[in-house]
């Protein structure tokens, strides 16, 4: 084997976490591949986070023009939205990026090897290119991170569904949207096509979308997406779709007996990691339940020398946990960068957005979680509407609350619904992360007039 076939870190996915580890690990010295069979970014480039942040941008413009005559605007005609448009401009936006990612590679001096890796025996990966050659690499160390994707529907019918990676793309606009599923992904694209133009329905198996996130924030989200129009059945599910009349259409029945018509059935009932043709098995990597690959704190796999990170693991199926993940893993494997200490990873108080209309921001508890155990709490909550809505004729109302420790008055969760709420709770992290309590929330003075002021003015107070 040459110099050129062997390394020391041989990664395999070229996502978030793929990319962020042979970044760091080729910045320290190491020799490092990475292999990637399609556009390099992964799931947050290609089909997630971003194509998802731009159409949600899109999305606010319908509101934005409608609470423009609230302000003395008046535009000329109802706007219309161009969906090839969009789509073109989407999709410009992603190739640039994919460009990035290319660039950052070879910017970093990784050998990056185009098609599909397997795992192939001690320090061994395999590589079958474009070409259908395969090439067999050694490396040291081995990554796996391959990210997930979308759960395909398992009813009658269900390959008449799309998933999230067809939507950004679908041919015509879905004047009328079903969508089946209310976590991140079902509630984030009813809201974004309601806001785009679509009729939108989101039917949920349980009793309230968003399973997981504070009580409170769950109710007002889905006040709010239902006052803003869109139609949200819960202990509902389907049983069966067909092909409507004009065959673009689709027919769902409900398992409540209803059947409804929908130019689009949009599947976002969770995803499962992407470990098929690996070679795990044989490589002796273990899985956990639901596919997952099973890895200790330092992100070992039950296979020496190999690791994973990211969403194939399925700790938190989040952008930037991937990113922590892989530095963590680089620093332990080749050591941290000059005059740093190697980072650990800590999965509490880490805060995340639902990109709903409005959207959601969150870091530490829920009050739910607070409670277990029976710990004293008190909680803080404002609800009201925006100033902004005072004019715009809006009746969208934005939430904000704290969950505090009674006992050592420290802010254990912070949960905004409302105008960039994933904006604000960013900077009100940094507060949890250095363990930040009421009374210096209090201590705070306030932006005015803003929403986010309300966290640091917060005087409704009930002990639970
Ligand atoms: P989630 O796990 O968040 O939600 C899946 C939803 O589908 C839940 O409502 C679940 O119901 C329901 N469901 C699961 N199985 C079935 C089934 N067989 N039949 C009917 N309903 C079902 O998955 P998503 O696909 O929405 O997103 C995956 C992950 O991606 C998220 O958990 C998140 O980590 C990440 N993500 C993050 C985003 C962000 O940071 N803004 C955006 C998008 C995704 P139940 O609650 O009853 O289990």
């Amino acid at each position: 084997m040459t110099a050129q076939q062997s390394f020391d870190l041989f990664v395999i996915g070229g996502g978030s976490g793929g990319v962020r580890a042979a970044r760091m690990a080729a910045q320290r010295g190491a020799r490092v591949a990475l292999a990637e069979s399609a556009r390099m970014g992964g799931t947050c480039v290609n089909v997630g986070c971003i194509p998802k942040k731009l159409y949600s941008y899109a999305a606010h413009y319908a509101e934005a023009f409608e609470e423009a005559r609230g302000f003395g605007w008046r535009l000329p005609a109802a706007p219309t939205l161009d969906w090839p448009a969009l789509k073109a401009a989407r999709a410009a936006e992603i190739t640039r990026l994919n460009g990035i990612y290319e660039q950052l590679m070879t910017g970093a001096g990784v050998t990056r090897l185009h098609g599909h890796a397997r795992l192939a025996g001690a320090g061994q990966v395999s590589v079958q290119g474009e070409d259908g050659q395969t090439q067999t690499y050694s490396a040291r160390h081995i990554l796996i991170a391959t990210g997930g994707t979308p759960r395909r529907p398992d009813v009658p019918g269900g390959e008449l569904a799309i998933t999230s990676d067809e939507v950004f793309d679908l041919p015509a606009f879905p004047r009328r949207l079903l969508v089946v599923g209310g976590g991140y992904i079902g509630c984030e694209m009813a809201s974004i096509f309601h806001g785009l133009g679509a009729q939108t329905t989101l039917v949920y198996r349980g009793e309230q979308i968003l399973r997981g996130f504070d009580g409170e924030v769950r109710d007002f989200i889905a006040a709010q997406m239902q006052q803003a129009g869109v139609q949200i059945r819960t202990r509902c599910d389907v049983s069966r779709i067909e092909a409507g009349a004009d065959h673009a259409a689709r027919r769902v029945h409900l398992t409540d007996g209803s059947v409804l018509e929908a130019d689009a059935v949009l599947y976002a009932t969770g995803r499962v990691p992407n470990t098929r043709g690996l070679g795990l098995d044989e490589a002796g990597v273990r899985q956990g339940k639901g596919g997952h690959i099973e890895v200790d704190e330092r992100f070992a796999t039950s296979a020496p020398g190999i690791y994973a990170v990211g969403d194939v693991v399925g700790r938190m199926a989040l952008t930037p946990v991937a990113l922590a993940e892989a530095m963590a893993l680089v620093d332990a494997l080749f050591g941290p960068a000059p005059g740093q200490s190697a980072r650990a990873m800590a999965y509490d108080n880490i805060a995340t957005a639902v990109f709903t209309h409005p959207p959601i921001g969150t870091v530490g508890l829920t009050e739910e979680q607070a409670r277990e155990g029976g710990r004293a709490i008190r909680v803080y909550r404002s609800d009201f509407r925006p100033l902004k809505h005072t004019l715009s004729g809006r009746a969208e109302r934005t939430l904000v609350k704290l969950v505090v420790d009674d006992a050592s008055d420290r802010v254990l969760g912070l949960h905004m619904v409302g105008a960039d709420a994933g904006e604000i709770v960013q900077g009100f992290a940094v507060a949890l992360q250095c363990g930040a309590t009421k009374a210096q929330f209090d201590a705070t003075l306030g932006i005015h007039p803003t929403s986010a002021e309300e966290f640091v003015t917060l005087r409704q107070v009930s002990r639970r």
